[in-house]
């Protein structure tokens, strides 16, 4: 029962939309102070932003938008980081 399975699994993301995280072991979560440890599932450099798998918003500031809405001010001092593009 393949497709009844899936179904299930879908219903269970949508209760679940903040937490995204699918490795092992699971990245902190989104009210952990370590929050900003979980992987970027989507990086958009030109907007200034990565969205991590814990749901939270990362801006190049660190700055933090989280699920819930809440609004972290930037607390550190901007750095310039090296990503490989290659
Ligand atoms: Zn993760």
């Amino acid at each position: 029962m393949q497709s009844k399975r899936r179904r299930t699994d879908a219903i269970t993301r949508r209760k679940t939309t903040a937490t995204m995280c699918q490795h092992q072991p699971l990245c902190p979560t989104a009210d952990s102070a370590d929050r900003e440890a979980a992987h970027p599932v989507a990086y958009h450099p030109e907007q200034g932003w990565s969205l991590l798998c814990n749901g939270v918003l990362l801006f190049e500031d660190t700055g933090e938008l989280l699920p819930d809405g809440q609004i972290i001010a930037p607390h550190r001092p901007l750095r310039t980081r090296h990503v490989t593009a290659a």
